[in-house]
Parts: structure tokens; C-alpha cells; sequence
């Protein structure tokens, strides 16, 4: 369970705290904004970003399985969802139509049964089959109103769920969110994902954002009616890419007509009883994660 926090800077012990100090860098305005999102975010034990190099890799379909594997967990964990390409987080855990509760000027998000607290860009729109063109100053707007603006509370882990690709939106998230414990980036074992994702891997390395592994998605495929994996298309290239760029491996998830179906109805796949193959996948993805953070966190003491 999260440790309950100083609730305020005025009653704050951190010393290092980097929200304190404007950066030479920063104009006033940025200073504000930064000092902002730090204020809502340091209650947040650990943060872990979801990035990929392209979309329908199931970054998303990741990001919800990690969250809701950590709040069964027993962690007090949060979501959030910034991928303009299609929110699809509201959806995936059963919570299209909840509707957000404004106090005090800050946004309370809705939570599953199991307690996932959920942010998403989806609760703003007003169905789901609206068409929402984001201008550029738009988005920016409307991700740091979701950062600076949604009181979280005391947390464990906030998994966030970022737009694909390195451009301007992952950039200013990653610029936004202070140390986080890193990245987790999602792909699938073709050549053209693959391709795309040692981008992703170089941009964490570009913004000093600790790569917490790789998950290779859409790994061969899992059998509707026996539950054995099939390699129908290719398998191993996200390990071995992994490999030679020298980042860890978490884990592959297989084509599994489950997901769909499971992400299609809100019943996410690590919600539902044990022993599937897909199930135990997201299992050990969760255990090597978790891995990742406490491992690098012993090595810096
Ligand atoms: P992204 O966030 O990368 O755009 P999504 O998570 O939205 O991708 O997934 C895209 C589609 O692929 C969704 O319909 C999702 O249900 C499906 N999907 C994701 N992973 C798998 C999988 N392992 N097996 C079968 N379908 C999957």
C-alpha cells in the first residue's frame, strides 16, 4: 500500500526536490507549468511509461494489462491515458461513460472494482465515435491539464500510456514526468516494428529515460481450442533486438483472438482466471517489470 504523503510543498521534507529551483533553461512559463506537474506527481511512488515506435503494436492493450496486473497486485496504482490516436484505455477496462468529478479545480478519476484509478484523454470526449481533430497547441494543452490536473492521491505506480513514436507528444510527456523509473517499450517481431522501436529505444536514450525492458506483442499464435502457441508469422525478433541494443527483455505476449474479445467486452485478460497461456505471459511480464524497478533501485543505494 502507498505510504501517505506531505500533501503540500509547505509541509514537504524533500530537500533535492527539483520543482524548488527554475531551470536556466526555462522561461517563467515553463517553470510554472513544470513546478505544476511535479506537485501533482511526487506523491507517485514510481511511474512507468509505455512507449512505442508505431501504433496498433497493442501499446495500449499493454499499458491496461500492466495497471490492472499491479492493482490486483495489491499496489494502488493509476493509469493514464494521453494517446490521442484513439483512447481506447476507457474502453479496455470497462469505464466508457464514467464521467470525471471535478473539485477544488482538479479532476478525481474514476476507478475499476479492483481499484485502478483511471485518467484518460477518452472521458473528455463526448462518444466514442466522435471525430476529434487535436490541433498541435491543442494537444500540448489538453496533456499537461491531464498531468497538472488529476489528483491522484497517494500511489505506487502510475502506468502511463503515451502516444506512439518519438515526436513532440512523447517528447514533452518524457520532459514532463520527473524521474520516472523508465520506459517500457512495446512491440511486435516484424522488421518494420522492429525497425521503429530501436528509435524508440534511442530516444529514451537521448532523454536520459532508463529503458525498464521490451515486450514483444503479437509473438506467434495462441490456439482457441488447445491454448498452444503457433509461430504463424515470426517470433524472437523484439528478444533478439532487445539483445543487440543491449536493453533488457520482458517478455512476449502471443495473437491471442482472446484479447480481443476480452479487450472488446472490458474483461482485461489479467482480470480473468488463471492458467491461460496469454494470462501467465502478462504474469511474468508484470514479475520481470517490477524486477527491473526494485533491482535498479537496489543498485543505487
Ligand atoms: P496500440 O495502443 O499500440 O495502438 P492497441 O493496444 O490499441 O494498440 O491494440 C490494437 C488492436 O490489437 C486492438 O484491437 C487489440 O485488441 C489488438 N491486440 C493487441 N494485442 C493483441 C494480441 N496479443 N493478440 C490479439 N490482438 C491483440
Amino acid at each position: 500500500m502507498a505510504e501517505a504523503k506531505a500533501t503540500s510543498c509547505s509541509t514537504c521534507k524533500e530537500t533535492r526536490c527539483s520543482a524548488k529551483e527554475q531551470r536556466p533553461n526555462e522561461t517563467p512559463e515553463m517553470y510554472a507549468d513544470r513546478m505544476a506537474i511535479e506537485q501533482r506527481l511526487c506523491r507517485i511512488d514510481h511511474k512507468i511509461i509505455v512507449l512505442s515506435g508505431k501504433g496498433g503494436v497493442g501499446k495500449s492493450t499493454m499499458a491496461a494489462n500492466m495497471a490492472l496486473w499491479l492493482s490486483l497486485s495489491d499496489k494502488e496504482t493509476g493509469l493514464l491515458d494521453i494517446d490521442f490516436h484513439g483512447p481506447s484505455i476507457p474502453r479496455l477496462l470497462n469505464l466508457e461513460g464514467a464521467s470525471i468529478d471535478v473539485r477544488n479545480k482538479t479532476m478525481i478519476p474514476p476507478e475499476t472494482d479492483s481499484g485502478l484509478k483511471v485518467m484518460s484523454l477518452g472521458f473528455m470526449l463526448r462518444g466514442r465515435d466522435d471525430a476529434v481533430i487535436w490541433r498541435g497547441p491543442m494537444k500540448i494543452g489538453a496533456m499537461k491539464q491531464l498531468l497538472r490536473d488529476t489528483e491522484w492521491g497517494d500511489l505506487d505506480y502510475l502506468v502511463v500510456d503515451c502516444p506512439p513514436g518519438t515526436g513532440d507528444e512523447p517528447l514533452s510527456i518524457c520532459q514532463w514526468i520527473e524521474n520516472p523509473d523508465g520506459a517500457v517499450v512495446v512491440t511486435t517481431p516484424q522488421e518494420l516494428a522492429l525497425l521503429d522501436v530501436r528509435k524508440s529505444i534511442n530516444f529514451c536514450r537521448t532523454l536520459d529515460l532508463p529503458v525498464l525492458g521490451v515486450v514483444e506483442n503479437m509473438s506467434g499464435f495462441a490456439c482457441p481450442q488447445c491454448g498452444e502457441i503457433v509461430d504463424i508469422f515470426k517470433k524472437g525478433g523484439g528478444e533478439q533486438m532487445a539483445r543487440e541494443m543491449s536493453v533488457p527483455f520482458l517478455g512476449r505476449v502471443p495473437i491471442d483472438p482472446e484479447i480481443v474479445r476480452s479487450g472488446d467486452a472490458g474483461e482485461l485478460a489479467v482480470g480473468q482466471k488463471a492458467g491461460s497461456g496469454t494470462q501467465q505471459a502478462f504474469d511474468s511480464i508484470g514479475k520481470a517489470i517490477l524486477e527491473q524497478i526494485t533491482g535498479s533501485q537496489n543498485r543505487s543505494k
